[in-house]
């Protein structure tokens, strides 16, 4: 495509102001910048909401316009049909991966949590019920309820390089199936 305008200055012109590169997202509420542009790629990318693309789906968005209305808007002139970037592409797949492995992650925490907390409301209203190695039992899955929790609020406030962290850890990590065996 010819003339495309550079990514920087057109983003700037809308009133983003760019701190080397990294600004707050004009596409979601924040108040710590999310929102980077890459120069070299001439693409922008939102870890807070997920927006991704070039200047013309940036403006796209941020204009509510079509492609079309796009060219005109950035002044681009539009000879052959666009061919989608195969780096663009190949960036928006591990995104998608990547959104869902959280996804995936945060749904299998969740449902632990949920029957861990379960025991320990059972154990809470029958105390006596508990042998002396389901005590030792129970006090061990209590420390993982702990843990589980603390991995849930990870997902949902962490920043990404929490998150990765977290993704790698629990890829070796076997699922443990929690059964009520704390209870004697
Ligand atoms: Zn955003």
């Amino acid at each position: 495509m010819k003339n495309k305008p550079d990514i920087i200055h057109i983003i700037e012109q809308e009133g983003i102001e760019l701190k080397r590169g990294k600004g707050l997202c004009p596409f979601h509420n924040e108040r710590t910048p999310s929102f980077i542009v890459n120069q070299n790629r001439q693409t922008f990318h939102c870890w807070g909401c997920g927006e991704h693309g070039d200047v013309i789906s940036f403006i796209m968005k941020l204009k509510g316009i079509s492609f079309k209305d796009a060219l005109v808007y950035l002044g681009i002139k539009s000879g052959q049909p666009v061919k989608v970037d195969p780096a663009i592409a190949r960036e928006k797949k591990i995104q998608k991966d990547y959104e869902a492995a959280i996804n995936n992650l945060y749904e299998n925490l969740c449902q632990q949590s949920r029957e861990l907390h379960k025991v320990r409301i059972q154990v809470k209203e029958n105390p006596g019920a508990l042998t002396e190695q389901g005590a030792a039992y129970f006090a061990g899955l209590m420390g993982e309820l702990a843990n589980i929790d603390f991995k849930l609020d990870t997902l949902l406030k962490g920043n990404f390089e929490d998150k990765i962290f977290l993704l790698r850890g629990e890829k070796y990590a076997y699922c443990r199936e929690t059964k009520q065996t704390a209870i004697a």
